[in-house]
């Protein structure tokens, strides 16, 4: 028995075959629906749009049609000549352990908050304390500096259930200011790095982005402190902030730091993978940061390529569409 929708079409999308588990999915009326055109029984806005686009390198989910609440993915796979299948999967139980999933990290995240400033704050009047013996000094250091690493993990991980979980923010109509964000970042970075690394930095200045502010601060700013953690003292980065000829904005940050081999730069933007798991400790890295990146970006129409060589350096780049540009010579004409 195949639990999967199969139906077989024509080009003019009009069903020549199906099984009978396409028939319970869809509320198909069984052989009196043969010839009819699928988009006329799957009446879902988003299905239309995804077989006229034709872009079947993807699934596309569409409400049930006969169920309510349930969620079905939807895939056409072309074959032979003239011929389409069309795959239609019932994936509510997957949606539903997913959405479960995502609370439960949001909500054990939050939890864990409130313990842990307690504790914080008790650690900080201890290593304050003059009446505690000097045997205790480097131990309450290294409990403050643990407890701050956990606050660092909380944070990026209520940080990536928000992104996961709220709408993509409307834009606001306000264009943010991506030269005075960079420079921002910069010297924040410049100032935990103590000037042990150059930090080089081009900006256009009349370059703004339609998007969420304190999301895109969070996503450069990751990539310069990235930038900043894994290159040796000495080390030069470069930040471009600039717009193409082809018209998109592009956000680079480069380095001459140790770089990623090949083989682990497919992953890096998956949450907790690090190639190196104490370096990544050592610049106070949660694993989260490239994952915050991937989501903020996508949520702004933008996508992430990154190329490197190991030994030589990094280049982490983030790509926004012309119709994200916003000129900010009307701004600061007006300020
Ligand atoms: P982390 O908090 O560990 O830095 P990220 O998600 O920001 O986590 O990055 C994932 C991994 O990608 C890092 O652990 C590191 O191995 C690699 N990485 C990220 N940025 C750079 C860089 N600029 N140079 C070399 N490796 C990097």
């Amino acid at each position: 028995l195949i639990a999967d929708g199969t139906l077989v079409l024509d080009t003019d999308w009009r069903i020549t075959w199906h099984n009978s588990a396409a028939v319970r999915l869809l509320g198909l009326a069984g052989n009196r629906d043969l010839g009819q055109p699928v988009t006329s029984l799957l009446r879902a806005p988003a299905f239309e749009q995804y077989m006229r686009e034709g872009d079947f390198t993807r699934a596309v989910e569409v409400a049930s049609p006969i169920r309510l609440g349930h969620l079905l993915a939807v895939r056409v796979v072309p074959y032979g000549r003239g011929q389409y299948l069309l795959l239609v999967r019932d994936i509510t139980r997957m949606q539903r352990l997913q959405n479960m999933r995502r609370d439960f990290v949001a909500n054990a995240s939050h939890e864990l908050r409130s313990p842990l400033t307690v504790l914080g704050g008790y650690l900080e009047n201890l290593a304050d304390d003059d009446s505690i013996p000097e045997v205790w000094a480097k131990p309450l250091a290294e409990m403050q500096a643990q407890c701050g690493r956990m606050t660092s993990l909380v944070n990026d991980l209520l940080e990536l259930s928000r992104l996961e979980t709220d709408a993509p923010g409307e834009p606001d109509e306000q264009p943010v200011p991506v030269p005075q964000m960079v420079r921002r970042i910069v010297g924040e970075a410049e100032a935990q790095s103590d000037g042990t690394r150059t930090i080089d930095v081009e900006i256009d200045e009349n370059l703004g982005l339609a998007g969420i502010e304190s999301e895109l601060y969070s996503a450069f700013s990751n990539l310069v402190f990235n930038a900043v953690g894994y290159t040796e003292s000495g080390g030069r980065i470069q930040v471009n902030w600039y717009r193409d000829a082809d018209g998109a904005a592009r956000f680079r940050v480069t380095d001459d730091g140790i770089g990623i081999e090949a083989r682990h730069l497919p992953f890096v933007t998956q949450r907790f993978y690090r190639v190196d798991p104490s370096r990544s400790r050592s610049h106070g890295g949660t694993g989260l940061g490239l994952a915050i990146v991937k989501h903020v970006l996508q949520r702004h129409d933008g996508r992430l390529t990154v190329r490197s060589e190991p030994g030589e350096g990094s280049e982490f780049c983030c790509e926004f569409p012309g119709q994200r540009v916003r000129s900010l010579r009307a701004e600061s004409a007006r300020a």
